[in-house]
Formats: structure tokens, sequence, C-alpha cells
């Protein structure tokens, strides 16, 4: 059997979130896939852009600005997924129209300083390991008023990676419920970013908007640097 390219991934992939979408009733058209292409280089993602690719994400700044400038001809839209600091923020907001990852009051406050908006998902931290990204369920009222009164931000719902050892079907539900509270305040921000390569049939049943696929696609990530 010939190998799989990356364009055969893709459509094998889309396939197969629109089978599981189907399966629980839903409309596939309701579920933004982004392929996180973090570790792989520019071309290919120049070559999911020709398969079709519209929505691709990112976890490292510095690797991520530099790919982003080789690409300003594609039409992509750019998802940062990955741990943000504070001092990075506007710079990622530069090429980054949506960022899945904020978690702490630090960066909300630097992002309230841009002059243009920017979509945001609040990531929430189901491990209980403060070392790992996310916010504490214990802080997610307060990181949600805050970003509710920064005007620059556009609160589109929360992130979430489900842990390791736990069944996804359990995080999801944890972040379900967790979404909830986020929900009592922003009613809008119905986004539901969860599903990764090992999990997105279950996270299409727990109603997940925002796949985030990466190997599953790509291909085994080269060694990170
Ligand atoms: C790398 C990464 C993904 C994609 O992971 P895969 O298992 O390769 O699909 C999704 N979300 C975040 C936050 C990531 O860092």
């Amino acid at each position: 059997m010939a190998t799989e390219s990356v364009t055969d991934r893709w459509r094998r992939v889309s396939d197969e979130i629109a089978e599981a979408s189907q399966a629980v009733g839903r409309d596939p058209d309701d579920i933004t896939t982004v392929v996180v292409t973090k570790f792989h280089p520019a071309p290919l993602v120049r070559e999911l852009e020709a398969a079709g690719v519209r929505h691709v994400g990112e976890s490292r700044h510095q690797e991520a600005s530099a790919k982003y400038a080789e690409l300003t001809d594609l039409d992509l839209t750019w998802h940062f997924v990955g741990q943000l600091q504070s001092n990075k923020a506007r710079a990622v907001a530069d090429y980054c129209s949506v960022i899945h990852s904020l978690d702490r009051s630090s960066v909300v406050a630097k992002l309230a300083t841009l002059e243009h908006s920017i979509d945001g998902f609040i990531e929430i931290n189901l491990t209980g390991d403060p070392g790992r990204g996310g916010v504490s369920p214990d802080d997610l009222g307060a990181l949600t008023e805050q970003i509710l009164s920064t005007p620059t931000i556009t609160l589109r719902g929360v992130m979430a990676v489900a842990p390791q050892g736990e069944p996804p079907v359990d995080a999801f539900a944890r972040v379900r419920q967790l979404h909830n509270t986020v929900l009592a305040l922003a009613p809008s921000a119905t986004g539901l970013s969860i599903g990764m390569s090992g999990d997105y049939r279950e996270a299409i049943a727990a109603g997940a908007t925002h796949l985030r696929i990466g190997t599953a696609i790509t291909g085994k990530r080269p060694a990170a640097t």
C-alpha cells in the first residue's frame, strides 16, 4: 500500500469528522478543523492549504511567526494553541486572529493594548497541575469577567486538552460543566475547542465546535528542537 500523503490524510480525517458528526446528529459545517502544524515546515502548510485547509494552529511564537512570514500569500486563518507568555502576546496577535490559550490575567492585560481585536478561547486546566497550560477551574469566573471587560478580545468559548489517564468522555463532560460557568457570564461564548488526533470523535459527540488536529493529518512531528 502506498504511503498516504498529507492531502490524503486531510481528506480521510475530514470524511471521518463528517461521519462522526452525522452519527450524533450534528452538521459537520458547524465544526471548524484547525490543523496543528507545529514542528512542521512551511511547505507542509502550503500543501495543506492547496488541499483545502483554511485553519492552521501553532504553539510556539518564534517558530510560528517565521512560518507565517513565508506564507502570507495563503488564504489561512492562524490560531495560537500553545502556552502564551504575556511578553509574546502582542506579537502573536499580529498574525494569529484566534488565541485558544488565554489562561491568565497578565496575557489578557497585554492584549487589551492591541489596536485591533482578536477572537479568544479560555483554556481550562483539567489536570490540577499548575505547570500545565490553562486557568484553574477556581479562577475561571474572574478570568471570564476580565476578558468581557476587554474590548479587543471577543470571547468565543473555552478550550481544553483531555488529560492523560482519564477517558476523554469524562474529561469533556467536565469541560462542558465548566463551560456553563462561562456561558452564565458570556452567553455568546458558545465555542468548545476540544478534540485532538486521539479523541476527536468523542469531542464531536461532546459538542466540539473546534477540533485541533495535528499528527492524524500531518503525520508524525519531527523531533522538537
Ligand atoms: C499539539 C497540539 C494539538 C494537536 O495534537 P495531536 O495529538 O497531534 O492532534 C492540539 N492542541 C494543542 C494545545 C497542542 O499543543
